[in-house]
């Protein structure tokens, strides 16, 4: 009996040793991403870097691809999507050069840690996601994690969520072919969206809305996933 209970009893405490010391090596390979993909590429935003070193971007997928969670590269998140490289959303954070006071729109949740990212920065982040499992497990994750400041809605973000409309900022994390009319119409005056536009291959554009119409400035050769019609089909 004293037996069984030693055992028990050192593989509790040898497994909170381990749990422990694979959580520090998350601490420090985010660190390390942050410094060498984010900082190095010319990323100065401190509340971006900030929010980025904060996140534990390895809650965010499925257990089999954590060890790879702070490598240079986009990770698939289930049903054909994917997490956005870290350097990605970190550049497209700073783009949209988010205010504390801020209210952001999101098109396409996904597993929810660009969301995470816009809610350390900004006042409140309202998501849409257009599939089903990945909103249902973003939302639970999401308040598993205790963020007060992000709805997660099921829907097509083409559509925008006018019941809160307008934003300061709208992120568009799935791409478009052309830029999406009713969500242009859901900015503030000089609000600023960022979204990828185009086919296989796609520019991210930053679009500031302005008293007359709309600023285009194209930044970047991007590949995101595109975006969903609702009818079922891709752009
Ligand atoms: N921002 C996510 C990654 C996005 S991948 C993250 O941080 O994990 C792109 C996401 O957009 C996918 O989850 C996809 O299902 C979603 N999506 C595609 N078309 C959409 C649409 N019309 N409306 C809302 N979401 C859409």
């Amino acid at each position: 009996m004293k037996k069984v209970f030693f055992c028990a009893l050192l593989t509790a405490v040898l497994c909170s040793v381990c749990a422990a010391s694979e959580e520090e090596v998350f601490t420090l390979n985010r660190q390390r991403m942050v410094e060498k993909q984010i900082e190095r590429r010319g990323i100065t935003d401190k509340r971006v870097l900030d929010a980025m070193r904060k996140v534990k971007r390895h809650l965010f997928v499925a257990a089999y691809l954590r060890n790879a969670a702070y490598e240079d590269r986009p990770l698939p998140i289930g049903r054909g999507q994917t997490i956005s490289q870290p350097y990605i959303v970190a550049y497209m954070t700073q783009a949209a050069r988010i205010g504390q006071n801020d209210r952001i729109l999101e098109i396409g949740t996904g597993s929810g840690y660009q969301a995470v990212v816009l809610a350390e920065i900004a006042k409140e982040v309202y998501t849409i996601e257009i599939l089903q499992p990945l909103a249902d497990s973003a939302r639970l994750r999401l308040e598993g994690m205790g963020y007060k400041n992000i709805k997660v809605k099921l829907g097509d973000g083409y559509k925008g969520w006018r019941e809160y409309a307008p934003f300061d900022v709208i992120i568009v994390t799935a791409a478009p072919s052309e830029i999406p009319e009713e969500l242009a119409s859901q900015l503030k005056i000089g609000g600023r969206m960022v979204v990828p536009i185009g086919s296989f291959y796609q520019e991210l554009y930053l679009i500031t809305r302005t008293e007359s119409g709309f600023k285009k400035e194209a930044l970047l050769p991007v590949v995101f996933v595109p975006m969903i019609h609702p009818s079922g089909e891709d752009e």
